[in-house]
């Protein structure tokens, strides 16, 4: 036992005896020696270091999440044994996985999950990684086709009264659009969300469309999402008029932008789902212009756009005579993030 953590540990008695300081009772933060099974305390601080090194921005919240995900235990059961020893197999997977994070590999690849709309989803290197302001354009989509607060009643924005002078709008929704579904995010929340509704989902990239269809699978959707593929309306073609409803989510960072990106998302994420050409509006374009043939008299088109999108946005769409009734809403952060038009 010569050398073990164990020989150094006080003996109670010794400490009554006040020979020496309660070591027993210190931190556990220095570095146990080689082939000793360190605590999850050390394998953090350790972490970390690491992390904070290569400039992740949450150094210390994604080691505690690589290393949950390692244990497969919650935060709690984490903490309860924070000081304990751990096999060496799992310090060894967790090493390994903060390694991948100081690569800038972005967390939720890590994991291979990300959660959207309280919903987890399978993510990998083929898809987007789903953002929190996306749950805006479900959230407008949601309102929009019941005219209530059915999630957020708290939440900032209100659809404005105008947007509902529309006769049609009141139409029981029957079919959903979602161009460039990526994970599937928007189509399988949605889906979820609306039991009576038909999702059509399309996406260009065959590898994306393999992990909707697993996200459509694992929330038991996949029923009513037809997943297509096709570049934006391609595989809709003859549904002129079809749909009550189109969201999309589409690529819009401007194409000279993606440079400046943080290294998780320009260097993982891909760049077909990011690139919105010379001023990020490309596809905007293309679903204003091209949108409105696929939406009943009535319907919406909802669509995430940048930050300073907007104004140019809506001129587009007032540009346009088939659409109407448009406005845009904040994210939770009071950026400009969601446009909204109505088919005339
Ligand atoms: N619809 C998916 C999302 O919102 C993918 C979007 C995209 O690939 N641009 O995350």
């Amino acid at each position: 036992m010569t050398g073990s953590p164990k020989s150094k540990v006080q003996s109670p008695k010794s400490k009554v005896q006040g020979e020496a300081k309660p070591r027993y009772l210190a931190p556990n933060t220095q570095h146990p020696a080689p082939n000793t099974q360190p605590s999850p305390a050390h394998l953090l601080s350790e972490a970390a270091a690491e992390l904070t090194a290569c400039n992740v921005l949450n150094p210390r919240l994604d080691a505690e999440v690589l290393l949950i995900h390692t244990l497969g235990t919650q935060r709690a059961g984490l903490y309860t044994r924070l000081h304990d020893p751990l096999p060496r197999e799992h310090a060894e997977v967790f090493r390994h996985l903060v390694h991948r994070r100081a690569q800038r590999e972005p967390l939720q690849y890590i994991t291979g999950v990300r959660e959207f709309w309280s919903l987890e989803f399978k993510v990998d290197p083929r898809v987007l990684i789903p953002r929190p302001e996306t749950e805006v354009v479900v959230e407008v989509a949601l309102r929009l086709l019941l005219q209530s607060a059915i999630r957020n009643p708290h939440s900032a924005f209100r659809i404005p009264h105008s947007a509902f002078r529309n006769p049609h709008s009141a139409l029981p929704m029957r079919r959903v659009l979602d161009v460039g579904t990526g994970s599937g995010c928007i189509a399988v929340a949605l889906a979820k969300e609306l039991p009576q509704a038909e999702i059509w989902a399309i996406d260009v990239s065959q590898d994306a469309l393999a992990v909707a269809s697993e996200n459509a699978r694992h929330h038991e959707v996949a029923e009513r999402v037809q997943f297509c593929q096709g570049d934006m309306f391609a595989p809709v073609a003859e549904y002129h008029e079809g749909f009550d409803l189109i969201v999309s989510n589409p690529p819009y960072i401007a194409h000279d932008d993606l440079a400046v990106l943080q290294p998780e998302v320009r260097n993982w994420e891909p760049h077909c789902a990011l690139d919105g050409g010379v001023d990020g509006l490309d596809f905007c374009r293309r679903l204003l212009s091209e949108g409105p043939t696929y939406l009943r008299s009535g319907g919406w088109l909802v669509m995430e756009i940048g930050q300073g999108q907007s104004t140019e946005v809506m001129r587009l769409v007032r540009e346009r005579r088939d659409l109407t009734e448009s406005f845009c809403v904040p994210d939770y952060a009071g950026h400009t993030r969601v446009a909204v038009a109505g088919k005339v």
